[in-house]
């Protein structure tokens, strides 16, 4: 692979990933658990003992993202919360750490258990308090913000809050999911480690479940999580790593046609009379818009919420009505999903108007024409 070249091409050509033993022009799926030695006990190859620890097929996955986000190193993980668990597992008890307030709502819960399970402080802070948190404390572990964050779409400044975690000693975790690693890079904006859910648009076809952390730097809290994944096992399958590094290969493209699309839907909305509000960084309109364009480069991703005007009822029979738009969790993937959020997280201050949408790649004339007639115009 050529040196230095623009995402596209690196993620197009897996990082210049091949098969060497066959000559194929894709990677192998190698699943093997276990690896051989000589009649001299000598390992066949030193980089692999056991799977555990040592997939090759895992590995050609993470240096595609590494080489996506100008990391010093990438893990991969089996799920996004296993990620997530994984950067905060290092904390010590009595310790504390710093939350933005209104994020996934899966993150919140499991964290809060895990704070309480473990005897560390947690303040939980609104995206709005997180530029200042050294005015609110001045010691903590770790700080973990999500921009732009899900499902309220909040805009966080990362280089603000950076320069608030080193004055306080704390490490710096941005998930940065919605954004991807194609519009938005926190580690050139000073955080520590970058957190995606890869079952979102890494892999974009809704068909894997995984996660990945990658640093700035080496340091202990860094090599404390890398044993801690080969340890407790918190590891990718070779198949699952083969197919995220199969989606990869399209990220950039995916992430353009999303980001374009959202674009054109969100102003769509925002002028449309059944509509109440619209969360998109994106729009002039939004609060976060001056930060969003500053951190993030070449669009703002694919996931936008809207408030339909009325209540609960009127939200799900807008919802109900989209043909196109498919009813169900999760964003990032090529087809576009609408869900009523409330349904779900009804205990957590979220307006039970909301619908949460996720833009995929399809035309956006018939989305749009798909939304028209759901909202009645
Ligand atoms: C989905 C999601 C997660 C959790 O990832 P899983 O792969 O579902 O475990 C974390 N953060 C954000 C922003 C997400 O959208």
């Amino acid at each position: 692979m050529m040196k230095n070249v623009k995402p596209a091409t690196l993620a197009a050509h897996a990082g210049g990933a091949v098969d060497a033993s066959s000559g194929g022009v894709v990677p192998p799926i190698q699943p093997a658990t276990t690896f051989l030695r000589d009649a001299d006990y000598e390992l066949l190859n030193a980089d692999n003992v056991y799977q555990r620890p040592h997939s090759d097929t895992v590995r050609t996955a993470e240096e595609v993202i590494r080489a996506l986000e100008g990391a010093f190193e990438s893990l991969l993980f089996p799920s996004g919360m296993a990620a997530i668990a994984a950067a905060f597992r290092w904390v010590p008890s009595g310790g504390h750490v710093i939350v933005q307030s209104r994020i996934y709502w899966g993150t919140t819960k499991w964290i809060r258990a895990f704070c309480e399970r473990r005897n560390i402080e947690l303040s939980e802070l609104d995206a709005s308090d997180m530029p200042t948190v050294a005015e609110h404390t001045n010691k903590a572990d770790l700080i973990f913000i999500e921009t732009p964050s899900n499902p309220w779409l909040k805009t966080v400044d990362i280089l603000a809050v950076s320069e608030q975690a080193k004055a306080i000693g704390a490490v710096l975790v941005v998930d940065a999911t919605a954004a991807t690693p194609v519009l938005m890079k926190p580690l050139t904006l000073g955080a520590d480690i970058v957190m995606h859910s890869a079952t979102k648009a890494l892999n974009g076809h809704s068909d894997v479940l995984g996660g990945a952390l990658s640093c700035a730097a080496d340091s202990p809290v860094w090599e404390a999580i890398k044993t801690d994944r080969a340890d407790a096992g918190a590891v990718m399958g070779p198949f699952e790593a083969w197919l995220l590094l199969r989606g990869m290969r399209t990220l950039p493209l995916r992430v353009e046609r999303m980001s374009t699309n959202a674009m054109k839907i969100a102003e769509y909305l925002h002028d449309h009379p059944a509509v109440e509000d619209v969360f998109y960084p994106g729009l002039a309109s939004h609060a976060g818009h001056g930060v969003a364009q500053r951190q993030m480069v070449g669009g703002y991703g694919g996931l936008l919420s809207v408030l339909i005007k009325g209540d609960k009822q009127n939200a799900l029979k807008v919802a109900g009505r989209l043909n196109l738009f498919l009813r169900a969790t999760s964003l990032g993937g090529v087809e576009s999903l609408v869900e009523h959020r409330f349904t779900v997280e009804s205990h957590t201050g979220l307006p039970e108007n909301l619908l949460r949408l996720s833009i995929g790649i399809e035309d956006v004339n018939d989305l749009i024409e798909d939304l028209g007639q759901a909202l009645g115009q």
